[in-house]
């Protein structure tokens, strides 16, 4: 493990964020060491909020937002045809899924930067921009890896909740904190596969606290038609970083690809929290992709057209959902959703979590046509 001192403007920059000595020494530890950040994602966060044991082989997994199909074939047979070469870094790979990834968002490759998914940028942002002094403004209900990178630097998380119509709220999140430090918006949103509105984004791009950097996690932004990418506004310099990552519509969440997109400056301070190449199976899985023409249309309307369909099924039994645009939604049990979760459980149907905030709905992710027939039987069995 290779290990190196802290620069002297490295330590000036930390206590400038206003770290006690404790938090300090607690991140120095951490960089100089390249010790192991806690690491939270999708799948921990949904094993930690419900499952013990093993899954059993039959059961249908709907909890963490994946997607069934996995890779396309072409990236399927790029992988297969890289895993010869495996005993090499070959970085040259990494530099050609920049390369096609800023082709396809119309930017210049120097404002991408790869990673092995989209967790690693968005833990390591917080550990850039947060701080004892500077807090980490996000939605509830939100996607909450960001909140444990928080903690663990000691940085408040303000939680501001949705507006009535499930989109980001952000005056209030302009409002929340004149000290933020990240201002993390998903679009569409985690856990509730809503839209905020393009206008809204910019308003809160020129209106956010001075200092303050503001996150657009797009991890989901392939699955919903409607969606406007931020990805222009990243390229303009701003103050604004966009996430995104190959473990959804792409369905390479095992295989690790994602990238951060922002003015070189902005990437050059999160990338400071980590070292070490990419998985070449998943940059030349992610960089094949890319290049598949009509996939993302393809893959989109294909989950649109099972959403829909488990929506129709909702509607007819009158059961109260959150009108989603992505690969998951929330639907309302009236009882605490826990006890749902578990009851659909021994049914082996395997739901995501409940968000504090809506005690009484569960997060369902959208699976196959068959994992969803059998999500179906289950529920108006738990719900009778
Ligand atoms: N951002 C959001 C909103 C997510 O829902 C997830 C995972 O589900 C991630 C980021 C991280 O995913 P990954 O690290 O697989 O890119």
């Amino acid at each position: 493990m290779t290990t190196r001192a802290l620069r002297a403007e490295e330590r000036k920059e930390f206590l400038n964020r206003g770290f006690s000595r404790r938090n300090f020494g607690r991140i120095a530890t951490m960089l100089t060491a390249g010790a192991a950040l806690p690491f939270y994602n999708e799948p921990a966060l949904a094993q930690l909020s419900m499952r013990n044991g093993p899954i059993p082989p039959d059961a249908v997994k709907i909890d963490a937002n994946e997607n069934p199909m996995g890779p396309c074939p072409e990236a399927a047979e790029a992988i297969h045809n890289i895993v010869k070469s495996g005993g090499r870094y070959m970085y040259d790979l990494t530099g050609d899924l920049r390369t096609a990834l800023a082709e396809t968002e119309g930017i210049k490759p120097e404002y991408v930067h790869p990673y092995a998914g989209s967790s690693a940028p968005l833990h390591q942002a917080v550990l850039a921009f947060c701080s004892p002094q500077r807090s980490f403004v996000v939605a509830d209900p939100g996607y909450e890896a960001g909140e444990r990178a928080a903690t663990f630097v000691g940085a408040k998380t303000v939680k501001v909740p949705l507006t009535q119509d499930y989109a980001h709220d952000v005056k209030a999140m302009a409002a929340a904190d004149p000290n933020a430090g990240l201002l993390y918006l998903c679009n569409p949103n985690n856990p509730t596969g809503t839209l905020t509105a393009r206008e809204n984004i910019e308003w809160l791009l020129a209106n956010k606290p001075a200092g303050s950097i503001l996150m657009v996690d797009e991890a989901y932004i392939h699955i919903a038609e409607a969606a406007v990418p931020s990805t222009d506004l990243a390229a303009k310099g701003s103050d604004v970083v966009v996430l995104r990552t190959f473990s959804k519509l792409y369905g390479m969440a095992g295989l690790r690809a994602g990238a951060a997109i922002g003015h070189p400056d902005l990437l050059k301070k999160i990338q400071n929290y980590s070292a070490g190449a990419l998985p070449i199976t998943a940059v030349v899985g992610a960089t094949t992709s890319l290049k598949v023409k009509g996939l993302v249309a393809e893959r989109r309307k294909a989950i649109k057209d099972v959403r829909e369909d488990t929506f129709a099924f909702l509607d007819k039994h009158n059961f109260h959902y959150v009108p989603s645009v992505s690969n998951k939604f929330m639907v309302d049990t009236k009882r605490p959703g826990r006890e749902v979760i578990d009851a659909m459980a021994r049914e082996k149907v395997l739901i995501g979590r409940v968000w504090p905030v809506w005690p009484t709905y569960v997060r369902v992710t959208v699976g196959t046509r068959d994992d969803m027939a059998k999500f179906k039987a289950a529920f108006l069995k738990v719900m009778a």
